[in-house]
């Protein structure tokens, strides 16, 4: 049987950080292992930047680009002292071709551009890693993601193809040949071979659509964190690691903001019963969490917060009810943007939603909006979801905030929230 890993950024966002994630990988010397990686540290955000001073035709980018390669070739001089090392060749070769890329005039569509430059994140990264597994003797296979996940040409949020992926992915990847693959995560290609992106954090779905298609025995995701925990730590100190989870609330917890897992990991994992463990780069023969399905409800209430979020009023100008017709409208004009919601919840003659603040899309979504309804906002606002909710949770998150909407149900509460200023 073979097994799914996925290494995110922290987990190689330097040169220590590589060499642990060979340690990582020397704990399974007789496993069949496809390894997914994301591009090093914050490299996305940084191509992200590049991405928006190229569109916006600002072209200050210089300075950023050299900043990313620099790091990329620190990184791989301390992995390589043999400067003649193939890698850095191929470095080069990206690098030189994302520079012929950026001297061209941007097209019209920002997506598109985005997956053009952003995807080359996850190459460099994973041509590090495999390299340098390759120089101490943990013989693995390079792929381009791009040449066995196919997906739609929605640029940015991808769609899978799943039947092509299944089979390219089968025919690249024969363990009897090579024990070890190693392939970026986030990035697919249309059938025509554009390079196509997931959604952020996407390389958690990457892993989960290779075990899907190879039919592995499990995926492990390698985190910074000692498991999926009942709050971020990162807002919260006494946070309570869960052993168990299904994959439903798992899939719940993960929609509505948690970061340990991207949304659309588990639905492709539920499909073939392949459990997905969550665990520690930093130890890890510890337990970690294990989601799949034997499992019921959650040892404890877990919360996330979602900021960034816009709330909408939404109400008819002619003074209609909220009926089938005008929701059809909203929704239209939401699936057009792929706005997606957070939460909703309507009364006779307005529709609440509550959406992340993506400056490119909620201008024009407004404007749309606008011709039929009366549309009013609040930004900067926090949504917060509890899942298997309780009285003291509640009164925990909600210290000092304003509660604008509120949504329950019988596992489930939401609220969208704002600072009480003083
Ligand atoms: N590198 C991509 C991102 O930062 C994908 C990932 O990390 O999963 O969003
Ligand atoms: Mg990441």
């Amino acid at each position: 049987m073979s097994k799914i890993f996925k290494f995110g950024g922290a987990s190689v966002k330097n040169a220590d950080a590589v060499r642990n994630v060979a340690e990582v990988i020397k704990l399974y010397p007789e496993e069949n292992l496809g390894i997914v990686i994301s591009a090093m540290g914050k490299t996305t955000n940084a191509l992200e930047e590049i991405l928006i001073s190229y569109f916006d035709q600002k072209n200050d980018f210089s300075g950023k680009l050299n900043q990313i390669k620099k790091y990329h070739l620190d990184i791989a001089e301390e992995l390589f002292p043999d400067r003649l090392t193939p890698v850095f060749t191929e470095l080069e070769n990206v690098f030189e071709e994302l520079e012929i890329k950026l001297q061209k005039k941007s097209s019209a569509s920002y997506d598109y551009e985005y997956d053009q430059i952003v995807c080359i994140g996850e190459i460099i990264s994973t041509l590090i890693v495999s390299a340098y597994l390759n120089s101490i003797s943990i013989n693995c296979t390079w792929i381009d993601a791009r040449s066995i996940i196919k997906t739609s040409n929605r640029y940015r949020d991808a769609q899978i193809i799943w039947e092509t992926t299944s089979v390219l992915t089968k025919s690249a990847v024969d363990f009897s040949k090579s024990r070890i693959y190693i392939t970026q995560g986030f990035i697919g290609s249309t059938v025509e071979g554009i390079s196509t992106t997931l959604g952020r954090e996407g390389s958690d779905f990457s892993a989960a659509i290779l075990a899907f298609s190879l039919d592995c025995s499990d995926v492990t995701i390698w985190k910074d964190v000692p498991g999926v925990l009942n709050a971020d730590p990162k807002w919260f100190d006494d946070t309570v690691k869960i052993d168990r989870m299904s994959y439903y609330d798992a899939t719940e917890l993960a929609y509505y903001g948690a970061s340990v897992i991207h949304p659309k990991t588990i639905k492709p994992l539920h499909n073939k019963h392949i459990p997905l463990y969550v665990k520690s780069f930093l130890n890890p023969e510890s337990e970690g969490t294990i989601i799949t399905s034997d499992t019921q409800g959650l040892p404890v209430p877990s919360f996330i917060f979602k900021i960034n979020q816009v709330l909408f009023t939404i109400s008819p100008k002619d003074f209609s009810f909220i009926g089938e017709e005008n929701l059809r409208d909203i929704f239209q004009i939401l699936a057009e943007l792929n706005i997606k919601i957070n939460v909703m919840q309507n009364t006779a003659m307005s529709f609440s939603l509550c959406v992340n603040d993506d400056e490119r899309k909620i201008p024009v979504f407004i404007n749309r909006l606008s011709e039929k309804f009366t549309v009013k906002y609040n930004n900067s606002l926090e949504l917060v979801t509890i899942r298997h909710y309780d009285q003291k949770t509640i009164e925990r998150v909600t210290v000092n905030k304003d509660i604008l909407l509120e949504e329950k149900s019988r596992h489930n509460i939401q609220m969208v929230m704002r600072n009480i200023v003083r």
